[in-house]
C-alpha cells in the first residue's frame, strides 16, 4: 500500500501558532520531511519514534535540495509510510507546496494540503502592525524580494513600479539583501521616500526584533541594525502602528 504526504504549513515559528491539525500529523506520522524555518521548538515535539529528515537548504543549491526532496516523500510513501511534509509558515505562500504536489500526482501519490499561518500576516501581528485598517490600508500585497536564485524557474516577476498605484500595503519576504532595489524602484512607482516602514526579523520567536524607518532609508537602517532573515518588511501608513500596537516585546520579555 502506498503512504500519503501531508503538505502541511508549521506556522511562523511559535509552535504555538501551529494547527491543531498540523500537531495531530506531528504526532501520527512516520516520517517529518521539514524545513530550514520550522521552528526548533517545534521539531522538539516531534515523538522519538518518527523519523526526521532535515530537507532545507544547505544540504545543496535550490535544485539539488528540491530533487532530494521529492524523491524522498516518493521513496518512503512507496514503503507505505505516512509523509509529513513540514514547511515554515503557510506551503502555498512561497513555500513550494503546489510544486511538490504536482510532483507527487505524476506518481499517482495521495496528498493534503493543510494551511499553516504564514509569516507574512503573523510577524506584522506580533509587532502590532495590522495589514488592514480601516484608516490606513484597505488592500495588501504580499511579494517576493527575491527573485534572483529563483530567476531560473520563475516565470512571473513582481511589477514593483505598479505596486504603489494598486495597494496600500505591501508585504515584502525574502527582501532584506535586495532592500535598495526595492526602495528605489517602489518610489519611482510614486511612493514618497518617506513612507513608513518595518522589518519584523525572527517573528513570533523568542529572537524577535523590529527595526523601523522611512522607504529612503530601509537599506541604512537594515545594514545599522545588522538585520538577519528571516525578516519581512511591511511598507506603507499601517508600518507607523508598531509603537503603538506593540504588545510582545513586553510578553517576550517576561
Ligand atoms: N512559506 C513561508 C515563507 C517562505 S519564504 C511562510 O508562509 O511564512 C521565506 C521567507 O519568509 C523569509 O525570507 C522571510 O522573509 C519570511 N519569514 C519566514 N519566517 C519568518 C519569521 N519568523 N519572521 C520573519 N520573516 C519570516
Amino acid at each position: 500500500m502506498t503512504g500519503k504526504v501531508y503538505i502541511c504549513g508549521a506556522g511562523p515559528g511559535d509552535p504555538k501558532l501551529m494547527t491543531v491539525r498540523a500537531m495531530e500529523l506531528l504526532t501520527s506520522c512516520d516520517v517529518v520531511l521539514y524545513d530550514r524555518l520550522v521552528g526548533q521548538a517545534v521539531i522538539d515535539q516531534i515523538p522519538a519514534k518518527s523519523e526526521k529528515v532535515y530537507v532545507g537548504r544547505a544540504v545543496g543549491d535550490p535544485t539539488t535540495h528540491q530533487k532530494r526532496t521529492n524523491e524522498l516523500m516518493v521513496k518512503y510513501t512507496k514503503q507505505g509510510k505516512s509523509v509529513l511534509r513540514l514547511k515554515g509558515g503557510d506551503p502555498f505562500i512561497f513555500g513550494r507546496g503546489a510544486e511538490e504536489a504536482e510532483y507527487l500526482l505524476k506518481f499517482g501519490i495521495g496528498f493534503e494540503i493543510i494551511p499553516g499561518i504564514t509569516s507574512a500576516i503573523a510577524s506584522p501581528a506580533y509587532a502590532g502592525i495590522p495589514l488592514t485598517h480601516r484608516r490606513y490600508s484597505s488592500s495588501v500585497a504580499i511579494v517576493t524580494g527575491h527573485e534572483g536564485a529563483e530567476k531560473e524557474d520563475s516565470l512571473v516577476s513582481v511589477n514593483w513600479k505598479k505596486l504603489p498605484e494598486a495597494v496600500d500595503t505591501i508585504v515584502v519576504l525574502m527582501g532584506i539583501g535586495q532592500i535598495e532595489q526595492i526602495s528605489a524602484d517602489l518610489i519611482k512607482g510614486g511612493l514618497k521616500g518617506s513612507t513608513k516602514i518595518a522589518i519584523v526579523e525572527s517573528g513570533t520567536t523568542a529572537k524577535q526584533r523590529v527595526v523601523t524607518g522611512t522607504l529612503k532609508n530601509a537599506a541604512k537602517a537594515i545594514d545599522k541594525h545588522q538585520v538577519r532573515p528571516p525578516a519581512i518588511i511591511i511598507i506603507g501608513k499601517v508600518a507607523g502602528l508598531h509603537k503603538k500596537l506593540d504588545w510582545f516585546s513586553s510578553v517576550n520579555a517576561d
